[in-house]
């Protein structure tokens, strides 16, 4: 007998504070995507399959998370569930934070990587890069979106994989960080993939939650 397979998802997007109707208008689009919705409840998170969290300010969210006592349902929820983090969302599914608010900011945690916060400097600083994830997207590149972005400086667990490199000039020296990463059921982007018009990352997302439910049966 063919064990049943999961095709299409809910997909929910934090919405605390940030850049998530770009998502959902992104995720709305996909065949796979049976419903996309902002999530600010308990009741919400427990009601979707698969969650991104947005791009922002990750002080900013997590005292709102806090405040709506949604920390400890999210961290709950990143142990099973597929989830991706982008920009301040990463810095959310980090395990460790460098250049954190004075007096420490709290993090959702679950991914093995200590992120640095503003890596590239203010808003001013923002710069979009074609990035070249041939395991995500195909050969491609893929134009990402760095506004405040953080980097990831240091993997802490083995089962991190390793899914983009970003070259960039400093000064005098090229410097090479990494920007995206993958452990098991979560993903992480340093960049704004919902402000271009290329779905190619949302789909990698919606389909590798997909591929979790359906090894899980
Ligand atoms: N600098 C922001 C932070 O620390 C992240 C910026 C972004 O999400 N575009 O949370």
């Amino acid at each position: 007998m063919v064990a049943a397979t999961t095709t299409t998802l809910k997909v929910g997007v934090l919405a605390l504070q940030g850049a998530f109707i770009e998502h959902i208008h992104m995720l709305n689009n996909l065949a796979e995507v049976s419903e996309a919705i902002p999530v600010r409840t308990i009741e919400q998170l427990n009601s979707v399959d698969a969650l991104i969290i947005p791009g922002g300010e990750s002080t900013a969210m997590a005292l709102i998370a806090e405040r709506c006592q949604l920390l400890e349902p999210l961290r709950a929820f990143v142990k099973e569930k597929p989830t991706w983090g982008t920009c301040a969302g990463m810095i959310m599914l980090a395990n460790e934070a460098s250049s954190a608010k004075k007096g420490g900011q709290q993090l959702i945690g679950g991914m093995g990587i200590r992120v640095n916060r503003n890596q590239f400097g203010t808003q001013k600083d923002s710069f979009g890069i074609g990035l070249h994830m041939p395991e995500i997207v195909g050969e491609e590149p893929f134009h990402a979106v760095f506004i405040r972005a953080p980097v990831i400086t240091d993997i802490l667990s083995d089962d991190v994989k390793v899914l983009a490199r970003l070259e960039k000039q400093v000064g005098e020296t090229k410097a090479e960080t990494i920007v995206a990463v993958r452990q098991n059921n979560l993903f992480a982007t340093a960049f704004h993939p919902e402000l271009t018009r290329d779905d190619r990352l949302h789909k990698f997302f919606v389909n590798m939650a997909i591929e979790c439910y359906n090894n899980k049966q």
